[in-house]
Formats: structure tokens, sequence, C-alpha cells
């Protein structure tokens, strides 16, 4: 820092909350992909966009997630709002897409109801890398069908997306956990087989233990594993008719060559899953290695206040950020900026020009930026250079007169005389050229 720096008063820097960031260039442009590709994967499946409001009611999430899960106890930014009512900065969207499913009663339009969301959501959890407090999910619901096809449809549109992303390494980890009554009989065999090592284990686990024992199968304390490893697990809890849907499922996937793993002791967070429960898993993310995580919720949208007979429901959620980790660590570059032409106009008495020729371009469909008419032409060319322009389109008086700019690629430096009138086209060709 130079001494006139150091002099200078320092004004008290702003910075972006904790856990939450700024999203530029180049890794905003693979969140722009993983969106786009979402869309397109989506509209083939027959899903259509639910834009819901960030803000909630809290008790929406107290009664959809579940009060005892971490979600709602420890992580969410609830606040009283003026009027003194508590609203929350929403943690995850199926509970909203699920309010407004009873709100606008939208099993009433015909056939099942599938909707998708992308967004941000927030969670007051510790940051690291891949998990942040404010992040952007895409996810999708399919309201009112319970049949097994449905949830076999969702994982091979999530394989779909996997592989549109590059992420076709991924491993779907599948389990079924049941019905409330399986899980209330596994609850109690979990605690009985629980009893004689519990108190050796962690303290979360002890808690867990005493309110939700199904949690202690999410615990990472590495003392802890060969306990868990030894408890029974819910697949010889299920019932008939959820023993008959999971694997109905199943067959599907094998039918259709998709893999998945067995995983009988995956649990997900939310209280209101029911049967099929699955996460995609992904070797580049570390600790945080959920790509993305789903499941069926039959009974969600009638604690909510639909109809029974419409309140079947599946869905998952993907982590957009975690895609982004994935991507970058699989290679995937980020598209160029796509820059056709940088317009170097020399002198400013050609600036008009050059504008009208910038808009007419840009009409056209074509990436422009304008230069400092002002500045020399090699100082142009050297931050057209810097942009990423493919070309610079030099305006001078005497080709202005006749009508015509000296188009130059700025790779080789090769350059010619073009008419002003044939430039779009001749710009637009380099890009059709490309793969
Ligand atoms: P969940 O809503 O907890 O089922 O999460 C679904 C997916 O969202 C996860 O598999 C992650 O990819 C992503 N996710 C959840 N929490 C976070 C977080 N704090 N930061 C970044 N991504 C997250």
């Amino acid at each position: 820092m130079s001494k006139a720096e150091s002099k200078a008063p320092k004004a008290t820097e702003i910075r972006a909350i904790k856990g939450t960031r700024d999203l530029v260039a180049p890794e905003v442009l693979l969140f722009q992909e993983v969106e786009a590709q979402a869309r397109e994967v989506f509209r083939r499946y027959g899903f259509e966009e639910i834009r819901t409001p960030i803000l909630e009611p809290t008790e929406l999430f107290a009664r959809a997630v579940g009060e005892e899960t971490d979600i709602v106890g420890k992580e969410m930014f609830t606040f009283l709002d003026r009027d003194e009512r508590p609203i929350c900065l929403r943690p995850e969207a199926t509970a909203s897409v699920a309010r407004a499913y009873v709100e606008h009663r939208l099993w009433e339009r015909p056939g099942t109801t599938k909707l998708y969301y992308q967004g941000p959501m927030f969670r007051r959890e510790r940051p690291q890398k891949g998990r942040y407090r404010q992040f952007s999910q895409i996810g999708a619901e399919v309201l009112g069908s319970g049949l097994p096809q449905v949830d076999y449809e969702l994982l091979e549109m999530l394989w779909t997306l996997l592989r549109a992303c590059g992420l076709g390494d991924a491993e779907l980890l599948l389990n079924s956990i049941g019905c409330e009554a399986d899980r209330r009989r596994y609850t109690e065999a979990l605690r009985a087989a629980l009893r004689p090592d519990i108190e050796r284990m962690c303290a979360d686990c002890r808690r867990r233990y005493e309110r939700n024992p199904l949690r202690v199968l999410d615990c990472k304390v590495e003392a802890d594993q060969p306990i868990i490893a030894a408890l029974p697990t819910m697949l010889d809890y299920l019932d008939e008719p959820c023993r008959a849907h999971f694997s109905a499922v199943r067959t599907m996937l094998d039918e259709q060559g998709l893999p998945y793993r067995l995983a009988p002791r995956l649990v997900r967070g939310l209280d209101y899953y029911r049967r099929t429960a699955f996460e995609f898993v992904h070797g580049a993310l570390g600790a945080q290695n959920a790509l993305l995580g789903g499941g069926r919720y039959d009974g969600l949208a009638q604690a909510l206040g639909a109809p029974a007979q419409y309140s079947e429901g599946i869905g998952f959620a993907l982590g957009e950020d975690r895609f982004v980790i994935a991507m970058q660590a699989a290679g995937r570059a980020s598209p160029p900026r796509g820059i056709a032409a940088y317009i170097a106009a020399l002198g400013p008495e050609l600036l008009p020009r050059a504008l009208r020729l910038a808009r007419e371009l840009r009409e056209a469909g074509l990436a422009v930026e304008v230069g400092d008419a002002q500045r020399k032409l090699a100082r142009q060319l050297e931050l057209a250079a810097r942009t990423g322009a493919r070309s610079a389109v030099i305006l001078g008086p005497d080709e202005v007169a006749r009508e015509e700019a000296t188009l130059r690629e700025l790779g080789t430096g090769n350059q010619r005389a073009v008419a002003l009138a044939a430039l779009a086209g001749e710009l637009a060709q380099p890009a059709k050229a490309k793969p």
C-alpha cells in the first residue's frame, strides 16, 4: 500500500452477512446453466413453474416440516413483524408449494399437479464449503398422485438433469421410510436396540434417543458409527402396502436400467416424509456431499387443509450451489461471454454513428460493446481483447463516409473492409459456425 493510500481516511467497509455470498461470473454463469437445464428438462416432464413468497408465516414450517427438526428448531431466520406476527425467511419450499396448493385449491385443475420452483432459501447453519445461510434451490413437486410410477419418473427426470449438467457420475441413494405406523414400530425397535449403548453415545444422540430416535441414524460422530451400523433397518418394518410400493419403484428403476444403491439408514431431515426417500450424492463435494434430496410426503397437503384424496405428494430439492461446485470439479467451463464485436470509433464526433451501429447490431441479436471514442485505436483494441470480444469494428471518418467499417478479427489480427449494412450478417457467421 502506498503512503498516500494509508493516510486516506478509510470508509468502514460493509460486508455481506456471514454465510451469504455475492455471485458473479464465471460462477454465476454455471448457476444460470443449471437453471436453464432444469427448466428444459422439467418442461419435457410436464412441470410448470410456481413462484411463492420468500417471506412466510413461521407457523407454516413449524406445522409442515416439524418443530423437532433442526431446520425449524435451530436454523430458521424468524422474527416478529411490526404487527407482532411471527414471519420467517423460508428455509425450504415444499411447505410453501403445499400451502399454495391448498390456498388455491390447485387440485381442482385438470390432471396431477406438477410444479417446479427456483430461488433462495435461508437456514442459520454453520457456514462451510457447500453450506451457506442463503443458498439456492431448484425443486419440483408432484401433488395428487400416489402411484409408484410417479416416484420412478421423478428419479428418471433427475438422472436426465444430472447428466445434462455433466454430473452423471452422481450416486442415487434410495430408501423407504414407510408410513406413520411403520415408523412408530421402527422407532420403538430403535429405542430398544439403542438402550444398552445410549449412555456411551454423543450428547446429540442421547437427546435424539428421547425425542426422535430416527435422527440417531443421521449422526456423524465417528465413535457412534459401530453402534449405528448394528441397528435394525427401516426396511424390515414396512407394512405390506409400503413394501409393495417400494418394490414397484425399484422394479421400474431396474427395468429401465437406472442405477441406485439401497441406503436403509437414509432418513430425511423433514418430518413429513413417507415411503420413498432419496438423495443423490457426489464424490467431489466432500463433507456436504448431498447434491439433492427428496421423497414422498403423502399427507402433508392434508395437514395443511387439502382433502385426503388429493394429498399424496412427492418432490425433491437440489442445491444449486453444490451443483456448481461439482460441475467446476468436473471441469465444466463457464460459457464465454460471447461478445461478437467491440466498436472502436476513431474520435468523439463518430460516437453517435458508433452508438447507432451498436443498437442495430444488438437489435439483430448480437452482443456488442462500444469503446471510448476519445482513446487511441491501439488502446481501444487492447480493451477490446480484454472483454473477450471476437472482433473489433473500427469506425474511421473515411470509412463511415463510404458506409463501411474495418472488421478486425481479434484472435488473428486479420482485417478487411465490410459494408455497414452487411456487418450483422458477417458478425453472426463465426457464432453460427461454432458447434
Ligand atoms: P433439504 O431441503 O435439506 O432436503 O436439502 C436439499 C438440498 O439443498 C441438499 O441436498 C443440498 O444440496 C442443498 N442444501 C441444503 N442446505 C444447504 C445449505 N445450507 N447450503 C447449501 N446447500 C444446501
